[in-house]
């Protein structure tokens, strides 16, 4: 098996049909085998029983995972991740905004020894105030700080490499910075315009709420990205600034005491030393402990701290 489509499914019941029409035309005349991973999302639709319908009718491509109730589309897709055995995955929504048509177009490109091909909906078809806009900030926002520069993150439709997947939990809303890990893990990643349609039947799931969400998983990320194995760089940073401010403004107290005769006791500025003293304090006891959570975190997994692409005579 060498491509598995992962597509998580919450409320779509008249999308299915067209969705199942337009994976079997596009996949007929592709040269890989491959199955599609349905996860139903606890729908309370008829998605579910479409769904069961088409896998009992295709068992050789069709495979399902039903959820006991809505846990999210991050939730589905990393369900769908585990239970699909491709080497090349394809994530893909269910309401026909992505276009399965783009799939032969992805692996492709993937061919062209990429890891990672991200679908970009450059002609977006969704309110533009309430999602386009927020998430064109979001883009730049992402890009400018993880430093991997894509312009869309939210696409769903992108072509994986299984290599690059493996080793990122996904909790939140984070499927979408799969990119920024997988970056991290020195993939070989490219973008590459795709086609979006206007929902036709069933609503979105989301509204501009989910910005703000996307912008606090990005802290997570950057930090599991930047600074998982080394935490004391960023709480030792911040403590020693804290620290030096401190140190700097006690001097300043102790000169105007000194040559101007000024107390130092009255000054508002003797509780703001004290309290840049202690934060910084404890800001490097906090990054001290992170340490020993990632020493945990490794070793009790016996994750290196390190990736692989290849090995050559190498006797496992
Ligand atoms: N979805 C899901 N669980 C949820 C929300 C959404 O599985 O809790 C699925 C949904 O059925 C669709 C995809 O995730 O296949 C994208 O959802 P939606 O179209 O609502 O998002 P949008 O395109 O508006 O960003
Ligand atoms: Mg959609």
């Amino acid at each position: 098996m060498n491509l598995s489509i992962v597509i998580p499914v919450y409320n779509e019941q008249d999308n299915l049909p067209m969705l199942f029409d337009s994976i079997y035309t596009t996949m007929k005349p592709v040269n890989h085998s491959w199955e599609a991973v349905f996860i139903d999302d606890g729908s309370r639709d008829n998605s579910l029983q479409i769904l069961q319908e088409y896998a009992q009718k295709d068992p050789e491509h069709i495979r399902l995972v039903s959820f006991r109730r809505n846990f999210g589309q991050t939730a589905a897709i990393a369900a769908g991740i585990d239970y699909s055995v491709g080497e090349i995955i394809i994530l893909l929504d269910a309401d026909m905004q992505n276009d399965p048509a783009d799939i032969p177009m992805l692996l492709a490109k993937l061919d062209e020894g990429y890891d990672l091909v991200s679908g970009w909906r450059k002609i977006r078809k969704d309110n533009a105030i309430t999602r386009n806009f927020p998430s064109m900030i979001a883009n730049k926002i992402i890009s400018w700080v993880t430093g991997v520069h894509l312009h869309d993150y939210g696409c769903t439709l992108k072509a994986y490499r299984r290599e690059v997947l493996e080793g990122f939990r996904l909790y939140g809303e984070m499927h979408r910075f799969i990119p920024v890990y997988a970056n991290s893990v020195g993939a070989k990643i490219t973008e590459m315009p795709v086609r979006h349609h206007p929902r036709r039947f069933g609503k979105t799931k989301y509204g501009m709420e989910r910005t703000v969400k996307v912008i606090l998983d990005l802290f997570t990320v950057k930090f599991l990205v930047s600074y998982s194995s080394k935490p004391i760089y960023v709480f030792g940073s911040a403590g020693g600034f804290l620290i030096l401010s401190s140190a700097i403004l006690l001097t300043y107290l102790f000169i105007r005491r000194i040559f101007f005769a000024v107390g130092i006791a009255s000054s508002p500025l003797l509780p703001l030393t004290a309290m840049f003293f202690i934060l910084g304090f404890q800001s490097i006891l906090m990054g001290l402990i992170a340490e020993m959570l990632v020493r945990t975190y490794h070793e009790s997994q016996r994750k290196p701290t390190y990736t692989i692409r290849k090995k050559i005579n190498i006797n496992e």
